[in-house]
């Protein structure tokens, strides 16, 4: 028989941190009253660092992981999708380099009659944030309202937006502080954290890309198949319908790595003109969340209407009015583009075997694509072209990569991580697909 727990008003953070160390399972209060009293402000930092390192150590049970999303969703308010009268879809991605899948998606989605609603957060580390591309489109806000998030959802068919402040608070400050302290890979950690605020969001069904390989969080398929179950049975007991995806994350989505750069090649795909890997991938998730509308359709004949949406512009033309609805200007010649082009020539012949993703995203951070302090600017017009993918047969000195950068010194250092993080060699890499699994 466990202990008796104290009332919450006595919470004492000691105690619990010290029975998870000890490795003992927390009740439903125990983990409620310490994540809303950090939420209040009323448990400092170092207690939940240390009780954070606990759960690094020892895990969570799944009814301590239930008890822990329950109180991160009961941390702040929920958005009610309902006025909308329909299935609502979201999408989620676990954080990669180059992924800027959600921007075109949303506009196919959109296309084909579903309604899509998304909130989105900022770029982490070395992996890109959705928000941030989308401001690189000048004048495009991401800071709507909820009535307004509505309202564009009603007439445009979609809407892109930050998390508003009330939203899930409690893991606003947690995940800032697993930041900071080694704590942020830790499956019932990141599935809690996700699966919160897309609960929260509102959505009916989700589809989550889970990345997996060098440029992701999970390295390995394993330990993603097992974020992505965790993440999958999190939402279902909230009543969403999830379909998970496991999707190759051992070199950058596409070719465009930083913002502007993305916008560009998300347009290009709504245009039909997009890298084969991204295409599939935006492909693949539309023909999910079409499925999972209220459409009352296969995936099959999802990926085929996603397919009309591309090949008669009406996916595009739901770009266009989606970006003019949030104050943008969908022209990509208003995109700002950088003073400084470097081409990265092959420092010898064979194939591509590897493109070291992490280099990449971190190479794309020093050229100011990202931020290495919360409070830094960004630079939309920065990036990197990686023109030679994995697989790709190239002779010595051919372009491999191009890098956009705001002065000639800032050039010439992301030009030598670029070529460092590019394997050139004489065997021929496996294929490997850019969909990995399906956990549905
Ligand atoms: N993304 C999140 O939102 N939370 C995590 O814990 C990890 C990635």
């Amino acid at each position: 028989m466990s202990a008796p727990t104290r009332a919450a008003g006595a919470l004492r953070p000691a105690e619990l941190i010290q029975k998870k160390r000890d490795g003992r399972e927390l009740t439903e209060a125990e983990i409620s009253g310490v994540v809303l009293a950090y939420a209040r402000d009323e448990v400092p930092d170092y207690q939940m660092a240390a009780f954070c390192m606990a759960v690094y150590f020892k895990g969570l049970s799944h009814a301590e992981t239930h008890a822990l999303t329950d109180a991160m969703v009961q941390s702040g308010e929920t958005v009610d999708l309902s006025p909308l009268g329909r299935k609502v879809v979201d999408k989620h991605s676990t954080g990669g380099v180059g992924d800027k899948t959600s921007i075109a998606l949303g506009p196919i989605v959109a296309a084909c009659g579903v309604p899509f609603a998304k909130m989105s957060g900022r770029g982490l580390g070395h992996t890109g944030g959705t928000l941030d591309k989308l401001e690189a489109i000048p004048g495009f806000s991401v800071e709507l309202d909820i009535d307004a998030f509505l309202a564009q959802v009603r007439e445009i068919g979609m809407a892109i937006i930050g998390q508003t402040a009330e939203l899930v608070p409690a893991d606003k400050r947690l995940y800032a502080l697993r930041d900071v302290t080694a704590t942020v890979d830790i499956i019932p950690l990141i599935a809690s954290s996700i699966m919160s605020k897309k609960i929260a969001g509102g959505a009916d069904a989700i589809v989550l890309d889970v990345k997996v390989g060098d440029g992701a969080f999970m390295k390995d398929v394993d330990s993603a198949r097992e974020l992505a179950e965790a993440m999958r049975e999190l939402g279902m007991r909230a009543g969403r319908e999830v379909v998970c995806e496991l999707t190759d994350m051992d070199q950058p989505l596409g070719q465009a790595v930083g913002n502007a750069l993305e916008i560009r090649e998300a347009v290009a795909v709504l245009q039909g003109e997009g890298p084969a890997d991204l295409h599939e991938l935006v492909l693949g998730a539309a023909a999910h969340l079409l499925a999972l509308s209220d459409l009352d359709i296969d995936a099959a004949e999802g990926s085929t209407r996603a397919e009309g949406a591309i090949a008669d512009g009406s996916a595009l033309a739901v770009y266009e009015r989606w970006v003019r609805a949030q104050g943008g200007d969908p022209d990509l010649g208003a995109l700002p583009q950088a003073p400084v082009t470097r081409l990265v020539h092959a420092r010898e012949a064979g194939y591509v075997q590897r493109i070291a993703t992490t280099a990449i995203g971190e190479a794309a951070l020093g050229l100011g694509a990202g931020r290495l302090r919360k409070e830094d600017d960004i630079d939309h017009a920065v990036g990197i072209l990686c023109l030679a993918k994995r697989g790709q047969d190239v002779a010595t000195g051919d372009v491999i990569a191009e890098v956009h950068a705001a002065t000639e010194e800032s050039a010439e250092a992301g030009a030598a991580e670029v070529s460092a993080a590019y394997r050139i060699g004489l065997e021929r890499p496996e294929d490997v697909p850019i969909v990995l699994d399906v956990i549905a």
